[in-house]
């Protein structure tokens, strides 16, 4: 099962944490992985090392996916030396969390253009050569907190809601060319972007997670391997939660 051999995988954010996660997931299920990264050359380099000395393939591609143009290029470059992307993972996010009435205006262009302009361009690119294909699977990482909401994070659970209409929108449209597209909202994963919280809101957040731990990144890399493989062809336009029940 979820054998994803001779497929293509771009994965954005996939030098780091849950992205990484999911380029080794996915390349240990037999795709040949494109890992994304902004600034990190170093962790991205490691986690095409580690795929490779597990077997896998694996290559590079930096670009800020907040930059439309530059985003635009390295994709078709993609699409160019592999002949298609079937697989991207639209997961590069970042988080500025703060309460409404310290909402910044740049924080707030910042979020969308990073969270939602930038996986929005990457479908659009991912889907020309997925129309060719008339097969593909998009995956974009949203948030729990898109669905439910949190005190402080007004702009960021905004970017994350959107990102789940945007999927549900494009696998309405992309439907009939068979190709799938589904959200992920990962609850509380311990990762760079949760070590920046305080341990009080660390324990906070804990209470509400009834299977009472935090989920790994292997915990989203597993949904994102189910969803990209072709046992989840009959599922489109769906938002899987993997939150410890923390959502439900
Ligand atoms: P990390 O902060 O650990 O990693 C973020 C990754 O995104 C890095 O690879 C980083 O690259 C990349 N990235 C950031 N900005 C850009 C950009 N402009 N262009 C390209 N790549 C970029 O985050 P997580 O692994 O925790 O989160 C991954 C996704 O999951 C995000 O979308 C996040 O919102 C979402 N999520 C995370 C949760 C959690 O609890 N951790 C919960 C719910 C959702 P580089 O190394 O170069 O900086």
């Amino acid at each position: 099962m979820f054998r994803l051999t001779g497929k293509v995988a771009v994965v954005t954010g996939g030098s780091r944490g849950i992205g990484r996660a999911c380029c080794e997931a996915l390349a240990e299920h037999g795709a040949h992985v494109v890992i994304n990264y902004v600034r990190g050359e170093q962790a991205a380099r490691e986690c095409a090392d580690a795929i490779i000395a597990a077997g896998g393939t694996a290559e590079l591609a930096a670009f800020d996916v907040a930059d439309t143009a530059a985003t635009e290029t390295a994709l078709e470059a993609i699409i160019k030396a592999h002949g298609k992307i079937d697989i991207l993972v639209a997961n590069a996010g970042i988080s500025i969390d703060g309460l409404l009435l310290r909402v910044k205006d740049e924080d707030l262009d910042k979020l969308w253009h990073t969270n939602v302009t930038g996986s929005i361009t990457c479908a659009r690119v991912a889907m020309k050569s997925m129309m060719r294909a008339r097969s593909g699977r998009i995956i974009f990482m949203s948030s729990v907190v898109g669905e439910m909401g949190n005190v402080g994070q007004t702009a960021y659970a905004a970017t994350k809601a959107a990102v789940i209409g945007a999927a549900k929108s494009i696998a309405r449209e992309y439907a009939a060319r068979n190709v799938t597209v589904n959200a992920i909202a990962p609850g509380f994963i311990d990762t760079d972007m949760t070590h920046a919280m305080n341990d009080q809101a660390k324990e906070a957040v804990l209470k509400a997670v009834p299977l009472g731990r935090t989920g790994s990144a292997r915990d989203i890399a597993a949904a994102c391997v189910y969803l990209a493989s072709d046992e989840a062809g009959y599922v489109t336009g769906q938002v899987l939660r993997v939150n410890g029940g923390m959502y439900v």
